[in-house]
């Protein structure tokens, strides 16, 4: 086949590039689409030698080798880019408007707004959640208000939920908007460039902050702990479990043995490639940090605002060098692990994180 690089199977180059050696984030986008691809309990496994050279899994996959300059480009056209925080036109601080949504999402409930918002004015027609609790997450194909409340609050573990974009094109939806981590986000967009599996249906795509998610052996320790009754978790800090008017906090450090080993060579806390951007604002829980990437991200923000679904207010601009600082500073951690191969990079971007000591 012509472009083919592989001299093997696709297949065979996710096994030994991604899978065997753990660098597999769990975001699904491989499973759902090839019956030889399977996921359970948060593990992804290839039960038969596939040898399709063609396969298109190792592609959309964001652990395997990824042209993250030409992704940037295909997403952000000619944009200043700003190698902290990625390409970004304006940041803000916000929540929704709406009490009863606040009340169910992680901080300010500004994913479930504006999800709310875009499945009612048509920016999609379904979009791809990630439901359950403490004990277990539940990929969601959603399509209506009720099940983006039901879905708000953070899981804090790697679920599969791309698994389910076959499904969403198999039921006909031609804009199907995706809610993930930032692991997520890139394997969105390496699929929107490949026609054979309707990529192009994707149409929006928010993502969320993060710095890690637990392995499946966190589930072993909930079960331990009997924590499984507990339906809501945070990571302000420690690691604090709530439910029933109650709250248990674990020191992280009892946790950290539990972050996915996908996780340490992260590049991307922020999910860069996203429409908008969401995370916590490390200072008022009320409270959401949205950045706005893309045109179409800014379009859905402004409408959404216009409409009453969600309110913003300026970034405290004090804060800001303290989130560019806790990006720049896990950026240049990755950059200087040997298992950081998977993505192309200019030199100049190594440099600036390499050569300084701070984001000066
Ligand atoms: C594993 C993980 C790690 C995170 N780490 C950080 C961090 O270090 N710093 C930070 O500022 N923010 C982090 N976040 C993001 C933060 O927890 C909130 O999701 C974000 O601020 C949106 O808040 P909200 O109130 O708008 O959410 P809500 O309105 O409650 O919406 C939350 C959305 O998250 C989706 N979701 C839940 N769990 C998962 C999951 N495991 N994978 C994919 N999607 C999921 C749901 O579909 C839901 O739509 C993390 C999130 C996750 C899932
Ligand atoms: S990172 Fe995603 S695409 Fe890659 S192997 Fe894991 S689940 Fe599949
Ligand atoms: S730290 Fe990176 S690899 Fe791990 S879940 Fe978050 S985005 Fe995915």
């Amino acid at each position: 086949m012509e472009n083919c690089e592989l001299e093997y199977g696709a297949a065979a180059r996710l096994k030994e590039g991604v899978l065997d050696p753990g660098l597999c984030s769990g975001c699904g986008a491989c499973v759902g689409f090839c019956p030889y691809i399977k996921s359970y309990n948060e593990r992804v496994a290839i039960i038969h030698n596939c040898q399709i050279c063609e396969g298109i899994c190792y592609r959309i996959c964001p652990r395997g080798f990824t042209q993250y300059m030409s992704l940037r480009r295909e997403v952000f056209g000619a944009a200043d880019f700003d190698p902290v925080l990625g390409a970004h036109k304006e940041i803000y601080f916000a929540r929704a408007a709406e009490e009863k949504i606040r009340s169910c999402g992680q901080y300010g409930g500004v994913v479930s707004a504006l999800s709310v918002f875009a499945l009612k004015e048509g920016f999609i027609e379904s979009i791809l959640m990630t439901g359950g609790n403490v004990k277990g997450t539940k990929p969601v194909l959603v399509s209506s208000a009720s099940g983006v409340t039901e879905c708000a609050g953070s899981k804090y573990t790697a679920a599969p939920t791309l698994r389910l974009f076959q499904d969403a094109v198999r039921k006909g939806y031609q804009k199907i908007g995706v809610v993930g981590r930032p692991c997520q986000v890139t394997a969105s967009r390496k699929m929107q460039q490949a026609s054979e599996i309707n990529g192009q249906c994707i149409s929006l795509v928010i993502g969320l902050f993060c710095m890690g998610s637990f392995s499946p052996e966190f589930y072993t320790f909930i079960n331990m702990k009997d924590l499984g009754s507990y339906d809501r978790m945070d990571i302000p800090k420690d690691v604090h479990f709530r439910g029933s008017g109650q709250e248990i906090i674990i020191p992280f450090e009892e946790m950290r043995q539990f972050i996915r080993n996908a996780c340490l060579s992260c590049y991307d806390p922020l999910s860069e490639l996203a429409d908008i951007s969401v995370g916590s604002t490390e200072y008022d829980p009320d409270w959401n940090a949205l950045i706005l990437r893309t045109t179409k991200g800014s379009e859905l923000v402004e409408q959404a605002c216009a409409s009453g679904y969600i309110e913003i207010k300026p970034y405290p601009p004090e804060l800001l060098p303290i989130l560019r600082k806790a990006v720049f500073r896990r950026k240049k951690r990755v950059l200087e692990r040997p298992d950081f191969t998977y993505l192309n990079l200019s030199a100049q971007e190594r440099e600036y994180f390499l050569s300084t000591g701070d984001d000066d």
